[in-house]
């Protein structure tokens, strides 16, 4: 079964709200051990092969322990996905973004950030030792260091802090680069909110929302 275990077939959330409050509800299950059997059957398969309608978009990072369909429980074609390490965003991230929202329709973006986040601790470690690493690995500590100094001028110095700096910097950007993601959200359409994801108890706290529809902090 697919999103709040609705039959297949039936609607998909259609607003910010309902959305969160979706992907909440599988996030619930899946921190609590109750997955459903995820939606990915052969009937499920037959009914997207004419196209799909994902409800929710997640920007997450690619780290392999925070997988969108499963920490959110939910099954083929309900979430339109797009992961790089730390959720840097460059043109082919925002071309992806604007396809989901503008073309597809979607609600509602998540940025999915985590605990123990190798591409925050790498830039940390880069500003702290001097040394950037070489290769496009240079990239992605580039990306991620105006959050990092951000947090440090604001006297933040906790992992904890600096991971909440990034998800929320992350969260502005898509709407400050993209005019699909701003005009979205100024209308109510759709809106970005920040998260992120504690890896033992496999929990999305919620703690950023970026636009006016009724997604509350709660
Ligand atoms: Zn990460």
């Amino acid at each position: 079964m697919s999103v709040l275990n609705r039959p297949a077939g039936a609607e998909r959330p259609s607003t910010p709200a309902q959305a969160w409050a979706a992907l909440r509800a599988g996030n619930a299950r899946f921190a609590a051990g109750a997955s459903s059997s995820a939606d990915t059957g052969p009937d499920r398969r037959a009914e997207l092969a004419a196209g799909q309608r994902p409800f929710a978009l997640v920007f997450g990072c690619s780290d392999s322990r925070v997988a969108a369909e499963l920490v959110f429980d939910q099954g083929l074609g309900d979430l339109f996905v797009v992961r790089t390490a730390g959720h840097v965003i460059d043109s082919g991230v925002l071309g992806s973004v604007e396809f989901g929202i503008g073309v597809l329709g979607i609600p509602l973006v998540v940025v999915l950030g985590h605990e123990d986040c190798g591409a925050v601790g790498a830039t940390v470690q880069a500003l702290d030792d001097g040394v950037m690493p070489g290769g496009y690995v240079r990239d992605v500590v580039e990306r991620v260091m105006p959050s990092v100094l951000t947090a440090r001028r604001a006297g933040v110095t906790s992992v904890e802090g600096i991971l909440a700096e990034h998800v929320h910097h992350t969260a502005r950007l898509l709407a400050e680069r993209s005019v699909v993601v701003a005009d979205a959200v100024a209308s109510g359409r759709c809106a970005v909110v920040g998260a992120t994801y504690s890896l033992r108890e496999g929990q999305v706290r919620l703690d950023d929302v970026v636009g006016e529809a009724g997604v509350d902090l709660a």
